[in-house]
């Protein structure tokens, strides 16, 4: 019976993973959820999983979680704040984590889990883009064994040789990884239209059902942009390595290219079940709740390059992987800050890749060699990219057609 905490439990991955937890009530229990804020959903939460502990992040709801958890007969302690987060992530008594914070709130509990040498599922790719060989040597160092949850990143695990030596693709025969993406809602707008798009267009995924953070940076393809970042640190890759590839059915999740002419794909619907119940069960397989593929269904499978013009946040992103530890730290920071600020209506689609680039552009090259490098340098782009936002005027106001 393996024991699983699941930081991040209230949002999209959190959810899914205690449906398929749910489907396997003989292999998995349940030790510990989180929420930020959502303290209903974790109590019912809590009443379907029984966990030993439930961890409220802010402080300030922590009498409101207690007196809330009272009322129901449940045995399972309230805990709140961030130190909570990290010791739920590394008891002794725990042998999964599914790391699916959204952000860099993400990184100390998904290293407290790393450092205690857990089996860690990620799909906190923020933890991995802020802190990259930090959090690589800290992982090798304790033998934590990491698992994609991104279902790319899973895509690519699958297709790789099982004997896959970190960073020698040419020792597997691989000549590239296709790392593919959607291109989400607005592959076909004119980009005329699109500082016009509002906060809940860009939330409307056309294949993947995911939270609001995540689903705008698919809409700028600055997630792609923080894939690639990922797939560099999860699989030890060169940025030529890579290849994006606009794939709109979201159907291929990624694709390994060998040198003699083969190219493996891992299909599946778009549903993360997949990759959730992939990591959890690896090496075995389990029932996850997903759908077979029908290929009679199937219309067409279209493959194109992702237009600069159109995505230039992919663009910035890739740089900043050329760049450093600094500059993708950076650049996570200050993408977290210009989203928000477009999710509250203050500032236009397009301006988010406008304040992501000013803010790359005034920071220059350092080196992060300590985790208390990475928060400094993260709060110090945060304060930047909130400045540059504060001197922005909104072209169009959002909302407003
Ligand atoms: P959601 O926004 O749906 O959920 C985020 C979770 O994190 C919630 O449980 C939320 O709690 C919690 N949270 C938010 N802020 C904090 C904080 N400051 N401290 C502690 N906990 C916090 O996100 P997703 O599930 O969509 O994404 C989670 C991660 O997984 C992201 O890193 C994303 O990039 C990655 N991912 C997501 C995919 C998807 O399909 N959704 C696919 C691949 C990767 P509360 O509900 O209380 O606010």
């Amino acid at each position: 019976m393996q024991q699983v905490t699941i930081l991040g439990a209230t949002g999209s991955i959190g959810k899914s993973t205690i449906d398929v937890l749910l489907r396997h009530p003989e292999s998995f229990n349940v030790f510990a959820l989180t929420a930020n804020s959502n303290l209903e959903l974790l109590l019912e939460q809590a009443l379907l999983c029984n966990p030993k502990y439930v961890v409220v992040s802010d402080l300030s709801l922590f009498a409101k979680a207690q007196e809330l958890f009272s009322q129901r007969s449940l045995n399972c302690e309230v805990l709140a704040g961030t130190d909570a987060l990290e010791q739920v992530a590394s008891d002794s008594e725990v042998d999964v984590v599914m790391a699916a914070i959204v952000g860099a709130a993400g990184l100390l509990p998904t290293l407290a889990a790393v450092k205690a040498g857990k089996k860690v599922l990620l799909a906190n790719k923020e933890a991995l883009v802020m802190s990259g060989d930090l959090f690589i040597q800290s992982a090798n160092k304790h033998n934590a064994q990491l698992l994609p949850i991104d279902s790319e990143h899973n895509a690519i695990f699958q297709c790789l040789p099982a004997d896959f030596t970190y960073g020698d693709l040419q020792g597997s025969g691989i000549s590239n990884i296709l790392l593919t993406g959607s291109g989400g809602p607005f592959l076909s707008m004119p980009l005329e239209e699109l500082p016009k798009v509002r906060p809940e267009q860009a939330c409307a995924h056309p294949n993947w059902s995911m939270g609001r953070k995540i689903s705008v940076d698919s809409a700028t393809m600055m997630n792609k942009g923080l894939e690639f970042i990922e797939a560099r640190w999860l699989f030890g890759l060169q940025s030529d390595d890579i290849q994006v590839v606009l794939h709109p059915q979201s159907i291929i999740h990624s694709m390994v290219q060998y040198i003699d002419g083969s190219v493996i794909a891992q299909m599946g619907n778009p549903d993360m079940r997949t990759p959730i119940a992939h990591a959890l069960a690896y090496p075995k397989r389990v029932e996850s709740g997903v759908s077979a593929l029908d290929f009679k269904q199937l219309a067409d499978f279209s493959f194109t390059e992702p237009s600069k013009e159109r995505y230039p946040n992919l663009d910035l992103a890739i740089q900043a992987s050329n760049a450093g530890q600094y500059a993708t730290t950076s650049l996570n920071a200050a993408n977290e800050v210009v989203v928000e600020t477009f999710l509250q209506g203050k500032i236009n689609f397009t301006q988010i890749a406008e304040v992501n680039s000013e803010c790359l552009q005034q920071i220059p090259s350092h080196a992060l060699n300590s985790i208390e490098d990475v928060i400094a340098c993260d709060k110090n782009a945060r304060q930047i990219a909130s400045d540059i936002i504060k001197n922005k005027s909104v072209t169009h106001m959002v909302g407003a057609n």
